[in-house]
């Protein structure tokens, strides 16, 4: 099935298993905001757990904190918001779609890289083991022409972003004949630069009410806190801040389900660290990173490191950590070098000392720092995609499809469902019982509608990592029947034997020794 395919299939799939609605659903919907379900936001905070207790627990010089969505609105104007947090935007003058003129080029580029996939992908089945994919790359004449294309607009592309020049943007779409998806027509307007940031007012008007804005990323919360936490906590550097909030940014495109949001929530943490040492911790928080992620087990090869084309005038370093999604590889985390660019931008604008007293070196300085970004709700697509799987099997002698979720254990909204055989002769009131005494442990599902193998399916469309069915064996020997999600096999086991299978699976302990 096309990758395409697949992504509608598990667009529709999350809505209708209760993992994410489309906001305002009865009013038609509100353009790039969703709703978590009942599934979605165990899932979610399964996620966030994962992430904070790597990062708070594991670390004893990281610490959290949970600063509020409003903020003085001259913090914006000393980060750089009000004046460069700008996309350039295109439009069609056909369509009238708008679009971000750096992702249509970024498109463009993948596009190369397909092709250059597809020849490799045809050569390799062809040659089979004997395939050397790198003499191949080095010297197939197809592959290098899309290669010397490639490179070409990639260094147009990057020079053209870093001079900000928007008039060479749109000459670069023209040239590489860029077309609008709907309309299929080259008439664009200029690119023009376009501020995400949302606005509202605190106060009264009669007051002279204040313009204040939605943040749209909570670092600079913990950047205005930092002395904050930094003398009531002690600390000394090197030590974290890491934070999980809303943020919200007025995008122009917002495309691909929950992958860009208006409002979405972010996972952030700002290391501040002695200056001169900042890019031996960029490279440090960039493997901890990565292991983090790849520790789920999703595939390595589904991970990669896109270095920035243009590094922010602040940053001396900035990479990405990028997923293989249906729809391409794409950024999920964000790991900057941001100097002492931001702490020094609030010392200058609030005109209070930023500084830290080094009792080592005997003198204060501006702390330097290095920033671990990442969006829940991307990394919530990037588990679901990871996990949707549609599975021929067998059943009554008949090849059927089974739809699963095979999230992480650890990670699944629901970790057990417990389902009485048939509805009398006490076997509800026995699974009932089953759940009373586990459920203080385990996110536990009581199922007890339809045949055993419908409630089977269901589970598996939820992710349910195990099914426990009480049978009439079990009021004489207190066994149950467990059955895997994954492999579908069942075993017999002891009630009391429960709780440590189950745990075990499921331990978050288990998955934070992989980050060792
Ligand atoms: P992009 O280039 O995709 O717009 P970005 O480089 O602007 O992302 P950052 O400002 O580095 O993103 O934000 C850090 C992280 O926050 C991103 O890696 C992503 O996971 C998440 N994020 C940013 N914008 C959005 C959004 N509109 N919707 C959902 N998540 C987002």
């Amino acid at each position: 099935m096309a990758q395409e395919d697949i992504f509608k299939k598990l667009v529709a799939h999350c809505k209708e298993y209760g993992y994410v609605f489309q906001s305002s659903e009865i009013y038609d919907g509100l353009g790039a905001v969703y709703d978590y379900g009942q599934n979605g936001v165990e899932l979610k905070n399964n996620i966030k757990k994962y992430w904070w207790d790597s990062m708070v627990l594991l670390h004893e010089n990281v610490v959290g904190i949970d600063s509020a969505i409003f903020m003085h609105p001259t913090i914006w104007k000393a980060s750089g918001h009000v004046d460069a947090f700008n996309d350039p935007l295109i439009d069609n003058k056909d369509s009238k779609k708008r679009y971000r003129a750096d992702v249509l080029i970024e498109e463009q580029l993948a596009k190369y890289e397909e092709k250059m996939d597809k020849e490799v992908a045809k050569a390799q089945k062809r040659f089979g083991d004997a395939f050397d994919e790198k003499q191949f790359r080095e010297t197939n004449p197809r592959v290098l022409a899309n290669q010397e294309k490639w490179n070409a607009l990639h260094q147009r592309f990057s020079d053209a972003l870093n001079a900000s020049d928007l008039a060479e943007l749109k000459k670069i779409i023209e040239d590489e004949e860029i077309v609008c998806p709907i309309s299929g027509s080259r008439n664009w307007t200029d690119v023009r630069q376009f501020n995400l940031m949302f606005s509202t007012e605190m106060g009264s008007t009669a007051d002279g009410a204040l313009k204040i804005y939605l943040r749209p990323e909570t670092a600079q919360g913990i950047f205005v806190n930092y002395l904050n936490v930094q003398k009531t906590g002690r600390m000394k550097i090197p030590f974290g801040i890491a934070q999980i909030g809303k943020a919200f940014r007025n995008e122009i495109v917002a495309r691909q389900f929950i992958f860009r949001m208006r409002e979405f929530e972010q996972m952030e943490m700002q290391f501040f660290v002695k200056p001169g040492t900042e890019l031996e911790w960029f490279d440090l928080w960039r493997e901890t990173r990565i292991k983090w992620h790849r520790a789920l087990g999703f595939g390595d090869d589904n991970y990669r490191f896109h270095v920035h084309e243009k590094l922010a005038h602040y940053a001396n370093a900035a990479v990405d950590v990028e997923y293989k999604f249906p729809f391409g590889f794409k950024e999920v985390e964000g790991i900057h070098s941001r100097t002492d660019f931001d702490l020094s931008q609030h010392q200058k604008y609030s005109g209070k000392k930023i500084q830290y007293f080094d009792p080592e070196l005997g003198e204060s300085y501006v702390p330097y720092v290095v920033e671990t970004s990442i969006g829940v709700d991307r990394m919530f697509l990037q588990v679901v995609s990871a996990s949707y799987c549609e599975e021929e099997v067998e059943s009554n002698g008949k090849v059927d499809t089974r739809v699963v979720m095979k999230l992480p254990p650890v990670l699944a909204p629901v970790k057990l469902a417990v389902m009485p055989l048939v509805k009398k002769d006490g076997l509800p009131e026995k699974a009932r019982e089953i759940i009373d005494d586990l459920k203080f442990d385990f996110n536990c599902q009581y199922d007890e509608k339809d045949s055993i193998g419908k409630r089977y399916r269901r589970q598996d469309a939820i992710g349910t990592p195990f099914c426990v069915t009480v049978d009439h064996q079990t009021l004489e020997d207190q066994t149950v029947t467990i059955r895997y999600r994954d492999t579908m096999e069942q075993d017999r086991v002891a009630i009391s034997e429960l709780k440590n299978i189950i745990a075990d699976q499921v331990s978050f302990k288990k998955l934070f020794a992989k980050l060792k």
